[in-house]
Formats: structure tokens, sequence, C-alpha cells
């Protein structure tokens, strides 16, 4: 890969940091004492985060910087790869707020342009694009997880809609989302046949209607953002149907691939962690900088990071390149899962026993964000693709290795 950006490409990033420079800090003022997290374990703090995310992803779209990789048509620019590279790099620099909708810009929104009729783009672009409504991904199920094609939610067809009937689980966001892509299985016989990737069918659902129940799950960190989502006889009409009937497997597949790059990106920001933990224990426990082990896991960890990125770099630009996207991929989404994790144990580390203290103590550091980072970050090796499926890719289309 040429390492040089291109003149747009520095334009393009020139234009980014003029532009935060304009906006963020304004915004930050206008949403002072409301953090990103939001105390995440009630109600109203939920609702408040969502809130400001709604606000800034709002303020996002107004400057065309929320869907950069969406069509200049569609509210987006086009960006390429590299650009998208670059805009992760500087959002992360600024540590700017979460967003309302990452699902509905990353995965969902592009398989509606790619995949939808005029009228489902006119209908749910501009919707997820300027935060109108939530959004989320549902696709895993008890018994489908790793193995997504053994998803066995029914959507029977009854006359122009869709009767759904089955279980979900692991959603994110569900009980905040009015809409949902989800994968169903329009014929039951596909897993009997042996052709379990066939007969999958991606639905757009209204999680409003009859028939729907969503039951939050609380996790590591004491939250409810994920939850089961049960189908007992929902209607949902043909006309919110995502491609054609069956062609499911291959509009999942356009999805997982976006999450992918999404999380090649996501690495990027673990410098500015990095940094961010340094300076904390510098004012709240400064002992920490001189102990010679602590050191050397700081120097580790900057040395990983550096590696990581030049590892997606190469993850990118085989994509870029359309070319097979292993060892590297694979490589890059363990790498990132490690690294998080690292990172994460070193900052508890760094900042001492207040590290520890979650939201609420009067010690907390940072309003507990890092103890909170502490346990939340064990998802990164589950989510998008487990630990042990990457490593299996790796074996089988890399290395080769001999099946047993
Ligand atoms: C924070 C979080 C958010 C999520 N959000 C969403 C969401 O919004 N929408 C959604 O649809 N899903 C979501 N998921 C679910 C996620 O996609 C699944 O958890 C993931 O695909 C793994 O599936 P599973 O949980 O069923 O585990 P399983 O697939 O049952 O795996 C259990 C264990 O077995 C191992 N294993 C599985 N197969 C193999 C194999 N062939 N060889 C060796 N080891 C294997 C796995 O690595 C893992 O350690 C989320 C998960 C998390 C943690």
């Amino acid at each position: 890969m040429d390492f040089a950006y291109t003149n747009e490409d520095e334009a393009f990033r020139d234009e980014l940091t003029a532009w935060l420079a304009k906006h963020l800090r304004p915004f930050l003022e206008t949403w002072a004492g409301d953090d990103d997290a939001g105390d995440a374990r009630s109600a109203a703090g939920v609702m408040r985060s969502m809130e400001r995310r709604r606000a800034w992803q709002r303020t996002l779209a107004e400057g065309r910087w929320a869907a950069i990789h969406w069509p200049q048509a569609w509210g987006g620019r086009d960006a390429t790869i590299t650009q998208n590279v670059l805009y992760a790099e500087v959002m992360a620099a600024h540590r700017t707020p979460g967003i309302y909708n990452a699902n509905g810009l990353w995965q969902i929104g592009p398989m509606i342009l790619a995949w939808g009729t005029e009228e489902q783009k006119r209908r749910w672009i501009p919707n997820i694009l300027h935060a109108d409504d939530h959004w989320c991904q549902g696709f895993t199920e008890p018994d489908a997880g790793s193995d997504l094609a053994n998803l066995r939610t029914t959507a029977i067809r009854d006359g122009d809609d869709y009767v759904l009937r089955g279980q979900k689980i692991w959603i994110s966001s569900a009980h905040l989302a009015k809409w949902g892509l989800f994968l169903v299985r329009t014929d039951p016989t596909a897993i009997e046949r042996g052709a379990k990737h066939e007969g999958i069918t991606a639905l757009i659902v209204d999680l409003e209607v009859d028939g729907v129940e969503i039951r939050p799950i609380r996790d590591i960190a004491g939250e409810e953002m994920f939850c089961e989502v049960f189908f007992d006889g929902a209607r949902v009409p043909v006309a919110y149907r995502l491609g054609g009937e069956g062609q499911g497997w291959a509009v999942a597949m356009g999805t997982l691939g976006k999450e992918r790059v999404g999380t090649a990106g996501l690495a990027i920001g673990m410098r500015s962690d990095l940094d961010a933990m340094i300076s904390l224990a510098r004012s709240t426990n400064p002992g920490a900088l001189a102990d010679p082990a602590l050191r050397e896991r700081i120097a580790r960890a900057h040395i990983e990071i550096e590696y990581t990125k030049l590892l997606n770099y190469r993850a990118l630009s085989k994509i870029l390149k359309n070319q097979k996207n292993w060892p590297e991929v694979p490589l890059a989404k363990l790498q990132w899962s490690h690294l998080a994790q690292t990172l994460a144990e070193l900052a508890i580390d760094l900042l001492g026993p207040a590290g520890m203290m979650a939201k609420g103590s009067d010690f907390a550091v940072d309003g507990g964000a890092w103890n909170r980072l502490y346990v939340f970050q064990r998802y990164t090796s589950i989510g998008a693709g487990t630990t042990e499926v990457q490593k299996n890719i790796i074996a089988d289309r890399a290395l080769k290795l001999p099946k047993r």
C-alpha cells in the first residue's frame, strides 16, 4: 500500500478538522454535565445519553459528516476506505461523542442502499441519517450465533404480510429501537434439506407492532443494553423485505463485511485511549508512572498500537484491492480485541485503587468510565466474530492446517 495521502485525502482531513474546530466545542458546552455513557444503569440516564447522541448525529448530518461512506445523493460523501480511516483517526483524536444510530449508519443503511427499492430508500435512509428513529440489527438466536445460518425464527407468508415466530438474543439496544433489520427463515425446510444458507430472508421490522416482545438482559457492567426479542405472530408487510425472498444470507454478509471494516477503524481510537489514561494517571495516581513494570507495559502497548495500525492498513489495502481478506482481516480483528482488553487492564492498573471504582462512587475516576471499560471490553472477543472462529479462519484458509 502507498502510505502517502493524496491531495484529496489531505483536503478531506483538513475540512473535517476545521469543521470540528467550529462545531465540537459548542456542542460539548451545550451538553456539559451529560457524559457519553450517561448513567446507563437508570432508564433516565440511558434516555439522556441517547438524546445527546441523537443531537450529535444530527449536528454531524448537517455538516454531511455522519455517513461519509454513503453516496452524496443520500447525504454522504462517497468516501474512500482511506478517507474512512482518516475520519476514524480524526474523530478518535478529538474524542468525539457517540452517535445515535451506529448500527444504522454503518451496517443497515449501506444494506438498504445496496438492496432496497427506491421507495424503501426514500422511506428509511433519511430516517437513519437524521436519527429520527433508533435502529437495531437482529441476527443472533440462542442456537445461531457463530453458526448464524442455523437461525430458525420463521416468517411465513400470509397475503401481503409475513407472520413471525421465534426468538432472537443479544440484540443491542432493541428496547430503544423503533426499527430493526432481522434475518428470518422463510423456508423452514432448508435446514432439514442440508441447505441452511438458503431460505433466509432479510426483513425490516417495526418493533412497535403486536406480537413483538423485547426483554433487556443485564450485562457484566450492570447495564441493560442488549435484549432478547420474541416474535409471536408479529405481522411484517412483504413491502418491508430487503432483497428477494431467500436472499437474506447475501444481504447479511454485506452487513458483516461493513462491521469488519468498522472494527478496523475502532483500533485507531486506541492511541487516544492510551494518551488519555497516561494523562489521567499523571493527575490522579502519578506514582504509577514511575513503576518500571507499568512503564514497560505502557511501552509495549505503544508498540502494539503502532503495529496494529499497520496491520489495519494492510487489511484495508486488501479490501481496497478486492483481494482475499485473510489472514490480515481476521488477524486485525483478533489484534483489536486483544489490544482493547490489554489497554482496559492497563488503565485500571495505572489509575490505582480509584480506577476500580464504578460510577456513583465518590472516588470514581472520570465518572467510573475506566471501570466500565474494564468489564465491558470482554465483549470484543465475542462481537464481530469470536476469537476462536477468527483463529479457525486463519488456521483453515491462511495456514491451511489439516482438519481433524
Ligand atoms: C456486546 C454484544 C452485542 C451484540 N449485539 C448484537 C446485535 O446487535 N445483533 C445480533 O444479532 N447479535 C449481537 N450480538 C451477538 C453476537 O453476534 C454473538 O454473541 C456472536 O456471534 C457469538 O455467538 P454466540 O453468543 O451464540 O456464541 P457461540 O457461537 O455459541 O459460541 C460460544 C463459544 O464457542 C466458540 N465456538 C463457536 N463455534 C466454534 C467453532 N466452530 N470452533 C471453535 N469454537 C467455536 C465461540 O468462540 C465461543 O467461545 C452481540 C454480542 C455481544 C457480546
